[in-house]
């Protein structure tokens, strides 16, 4: 009978113990067009909130610096998290990053995070949309919901957006585990609402979207894809365009930005969410601070 016991333990109880523990989340930051270092403790406290995740970060030299340093171990990490737009990556950096992604590794784009490296392509393919930095119908089409899924490819920018306000946000894609449960409308905090994103969109799901109202040229008067997932490979990946922090986190407060990154976070972890919708999660007409 003892001679059976490790063989148990292996059967029963590893998995039990490997049920309970931790996942290893990557924040990668250090340099950024918003404020990543305001940013990057807010994300961090976002994840450690739900009791799921540890959280290591990896912060690249400032710009212009010495980038080949910058060599973070994606392999050790069920799940990376993108807070970071600027100098391109070293290619051995690179490499490793497309090789997780597409071996089942997570990732999760916050807000500016899709604007970073326009030239290339892989980053592209696994982000699905990105903006600015001179995107444009090269990059792929505008993807937008008018009763369906809309995949425009006529010309014009990638990336704008109107001037920051509350919005409601819609789920379109009510039956994913990252959107189970929440309402059908919920309402964010003020933030940048991202308009004419553009990329290859290829095995892209749109779960919710925000009406991006015709009130400044910049608008685009569409219901703009606001939270969508991308697969990779066997890689999941979670792209949330919530998130515009400069001098004030407001954006980032929001129960609607934070619930659905942790949501988020989880999916891409693992394809599932255990967590339940928090109490204080905004209603259709109200939206809600930390
Ligand atoms: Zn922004």
């Amino acid at each position: 009978m003892l001679r059976l016991l490790p063989a148990l333990f292996v059967l029963f109880l590893a998995p039990l113990a490997a049920a309970s523990a931790p996942l290893k989340a990557l924040i990668l930051t250090g340099q950024n067009n918003h404020d990543w270092k305001l940013t990057t403790p807010l994300l961090e406290k976002a994840l450690t909130d739900t009791g799921l995740f540890t959280v290591d970060v990896a912060v690249s030299p400032p710009k212009g610096g010495d980038m080949s340093t910058f060599r973070p171990d994606f392999s050790r990490y069920a799940v990376v998290i993108s807070n970071y737009t600027g100098d391109a990556w070293p290619a051995e950096t690179k490499t490793a990053f497309v090789d997780y992604v597409r071996q089942g590794g997570g990732f999760v784009v916050v807000h500016s995070a899709s604007n970073a490296f326009p030239d290339w392509p892989d980053y592209n393919a696994i982000c699905g949309l990105g903006g600015w930095e001179g995107r444009d119908e090269r990059w792929g089409p505008w993807i937008y919901w008018d009763n369906k899924i809309i995949r425009d490819p006529s010309p014009g920018r990638g990336g704008d957006h109107g001037p920051v306000h509350a919005f409601t946000i819609d789920v379109r894609e009510p039956d994913h585990p990252i959107t189970r449960g929440l309402p059908p409308s919920f309402r964010h905090a003020a933030d940048e609402l991202y308009n004419r994103l553009r990329g290859p969109a290829e095995n892209l799901t749109v779960l919710a979207t925000a009406h991006d109202q015709p009130v400044a040229p910049a608008s685009s008067g569409r219901h703009e894809p606001i939270l969508f997932t991308v697969t990779f490979g066997t890689g999941r990946i979670f792209h949330t365009t919530l998130g515009h922090v400069r001098a004030d986190s407001t954006a980032m407060r929001s129960v609607a930005f934070i619930a659905t990154f942790q949501r988020g976070a989880e999916w891409a972890a693992t394809g599932q969410v255990t967590q339940p919708v928090p109490a204080d999660f905004p209603t259709a007409t109200e939206f809600r601070l930390r």
